[in-house]
């Protein structure tokens, strides 16, 4: 029997796991929540609810799409985080993580939470780098990756985006991150939801579709990837697509600390 020394748990964390945050292991947009919070600690005007709030009801009645909404959400964080001090960004983020971590899916949060064991645990967020370390912090994420805002000397936000290019290839991402930390990409384990996780999806050896949308749930049908669908307390499995040992465990089970 293997002894279950240091050396082996060091090394067992060579293995990697990479999770999507928003509509994956969070149940909402860290984006959303932060913007929303900004709103009303009046750090943010009022009015930028109005740069997404048509594309919002057409999302809510099912006219227009979430992709819609979400892009408008952004547009509203980029035009209003400029000139904002850093601090009081981190102060709502640690506000909005502190209220809803629990906010989460089951399957994901037992996933992670059983991972974490023996995996190196790797979050690629397209979020803000304030909401996704606070969150990433809080699940026991080894590393997160997120979109930096950049800050001028007086701590201030410039609204320039840092490294952008690098946050919209998350495969790349996890390439950097394999080669830096000497990871293996051999029994990796891949949960995204959206066509924006397809990149890293198809590095690891086991790919995940989680409550996926049409773009990403057609590209896992052709793949033969796993599509796990979560809704309400039933976590079903949609089609027989290879699943690692340890995640039939977790579907099983589906119990986890909190
Ligand atoms: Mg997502």
């Amino acid at each position: 029997m293997e002894k279950n020394t240091r050396a082996n748990k060091k090394s067992s964390k060579k293995r990697v796991a990479v999770f999507d945050l928003d509509g994956t292991v969070f149940r909402s947009s860290l984006l959303i929540e932060l913007l929303e919070e900004l709103i009303e600690e009046k750090i943010f005007p009022k009015k930028a609810r109005k740069v997404y709030s048509r594309e919002l009801q057409n999302w809510l009645n099912r006219k227009g799409s979430y992709e819609d909404y979400i892009e408008k959400v952004i547009l509203a964080y980029h035009r209003f985080i400029k000139k904002k001090r850093a601090e009081d960004v981190w102060k709502a983020a640690r506000k909005v993580v502190s209220d809803q971590k629990n906010f989460t899916y089951r399957f994901t949060r037992c996933l992670v939470s059983e991972l974490k064991k023996n995996y190196y645990l790797l979050a690629i967020s397209g979020s803000p780098q304030e909401m996704v370390r606070e969150f990433g912090k809080k699940f026991g994420f080894d590393r997160t990756y997120s979109r930096i805002f950049e800050t001028d000397k007086k701590g201030r936000f410039t609204g320039k985006i840092l490294f952008e290019d690098m946050i919209k290839d998350k495969g790349k991402i996890l390439k950097t991150v394999v080669k830096k930390k000497g990871l293996n990409l051999k029994d990796s384990i891949g949960v995204g939801d959206t066509e924006a996780d397809i990149p890293f999806l198809k590095l690891v050896d086991y790919p995940i579709a989680f409550n996926p949308n049409l773009q990403l749930y057609r590209y896992s049908q052709r793949r033969k990837w796993p599509v796990i669908v979560e809704r309400k307390n039933v976590v079903y499995r949609l089609n027989r697509g290879r699943l690692p040992q340890i995640v039939k465990t977790v579907l099983k089970n589906l119990k986890c600390p909190r």
